[in-house]
């Protein structure tokens, strides 16, 4: 079993108080909170290394390179990547995303076919949308059911030669849906396309294994799982990477520059274009250690736990409806409350310290399905309480009382 309150005692933030209330934060979809020893790794890294990463000679430039490239070397064995080569940092999944389509920029042809799913973040969509209008191909979606689940069946139908990236997400951000990434990929992969995993809302309560999964790509923020904000990675099979070209040009990314023509550095580097994060992907390890201290096992099972109980407690209320009723869901409850609209809600019970995300999520296409504005979306951690649920729930029913 976890210690919670030790854990709790861990991360400074959680025992402030919002409105005169003790805060409970909700929002962990949104971005996790940070763990001191995160807060600390940050600060020493400017005490005591800073300098710029791969240029000097010098002993800081050494120390801060071999910082960066250690945290690199975490990442590919909490992913379980082949080669720490095929870790490349990003400032987050929005980036890692964009790189791999502009990328396929020069892969496609008119006509040739990006499918996507109805349960993605903006981040997966508009970028696909950007790569069609250049390239003349089409984009396809999976539908979903009432349930929020993709349609498993129409993904298979629109699957042919055509098809060249499937893209979707482990776990939606705006639901909680779990994903059947594993059947998505080896079955794209029968038709030649290549899969990226947008795994924004999967690593803050999983240890993805990219190689078992088989994916080609696979995108992740590092502010959602403890690490500092502006840091992400984006995972790609060699082969891909050595396919794409380079997403931009400047320092650091090339081997030689001449007017008439430059070369690019090998990987990760062809892809690590100027100066990055250094201390953002040096805390992102730590972030990664930390997690992987307490383990996913426990994590998993304490967050189901908190799911379940949230979810009992909040079908007591008269009139809610929750979105994304199905057996695979990580924490996160996504509700509305009959006659109200969910931002009246977020309002009222943030006075009462409750930090819940209320709106479309950045996933317009799942609200414009269930023809909502938005929902209210609770989203919980390994540091959250069932004492916290309970607030959430009573703050709720205020609310309802209050508006109704
Ligand atoms: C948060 C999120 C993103 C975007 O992540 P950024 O850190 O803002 O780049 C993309 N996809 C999903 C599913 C997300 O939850």
């Amino acid at each position: 079993m976890l210690d919670i309150q030790k854990i709790r005692a861990d991360f400074p933030i959680l025992s402030q108080t919002v409105n005169g209330k003790p805060l409970v934060y909700f929002d962990n979809g949104a971005t996790s909170q940070k763990p001191q020893i995160v807060i600390d790794a940050e600060v020493k890294y400017y005490q005591e290394i800073n300098a710029n990463i791969h240029r000097g000679v010098h002993t800081l430039s050494q120390l801060a390179t071999d910082a960066y490239e250690v945290a690199r070397g975490k990442v590919k064995d909490h992913i379980n990547a082949k080669f720490a080569h095929e870790v490349l940092f990003t400032s987050g999944t929005t980036h890692g995303i964009n790189l791999v389509a502009n990328g396929f920029v020069s892969i496609l042809k008119p006509g040739d076919e990006v499918v996507v799913s109805s349960l993605e973040h903006h981040s997966n969509i508009v970028p696909w949308q950007m790569l069609c209008e250049k390239t003349g191909a089409i984009l396809k979606v999976i539908p979903i059911n009432n349930n929020g689940e993709l349609i498993i069946e129409e993904f298979d139908k629109l699957l042919s030669d055509k098809t060249k990236i499937v893209t979707v997400n482990h776990i939606s951000n705006a639901l909680g849906v779990i994903n059947p990434i594993k059947y998505i990929i080896d079955k794209a992969h029968t038709v030649g396309a290549a899969v990226l995993i947008d795994g924004a809302q999967a690593v803050p309560h999983l240890k993805p294994n990219v190689q078992e999964l088989d994916c080609d790509f696979y995108a992740f923020s590092g502010h959602k799982m403890c690490g500092p904000t502006g840091t992400g990675i984006l995972y790609g099979k060699e082969e891909w990477l050595n396919k794409l070209p380079p997403y931009q040009g400047g320092g650091e990314m090339i081997k030689e520059v001449t007017f008439e023509k430059t070369t690019y550095a090998d990987l990760p580097h062809k892809f690590e274009a100027g100066t990055p994060n250094i201390a953002g992907g040096i805390v992102l390890g730590t972030a990664i250690d930390y997690l992987n201290e307490i383990g996913f096992d426990k994590i998993h099972e304490y967050e189901n736990e908190l799911l379940e109980y949230a979810t009992k407690r909040l079908n007591e209320i008269e009139g809610i409806r929750i979105y994304g009723n199905t057996k695979n869901k990580a924490s996160v409850v996504s509700f509305n409350i009959d006659g109200i609209h969910p931002y009246d809600i977020g309002s009222i019970i943030d006075k009462l310290g409750i930090a819940v995300r209320t709106g479309h999520h950045c996933a317009q296409p799942i609200m414009n399905f269930f023809c909502i504005p938005g929902t209210i979306r609770a989203s919980f951690s390994f540091y959250n309480t069932k004492e916290e649920i309970d607030a959430m729930v009573e703050a709720v029913k205020k609310a309802q009382t209050m508006l109704s």
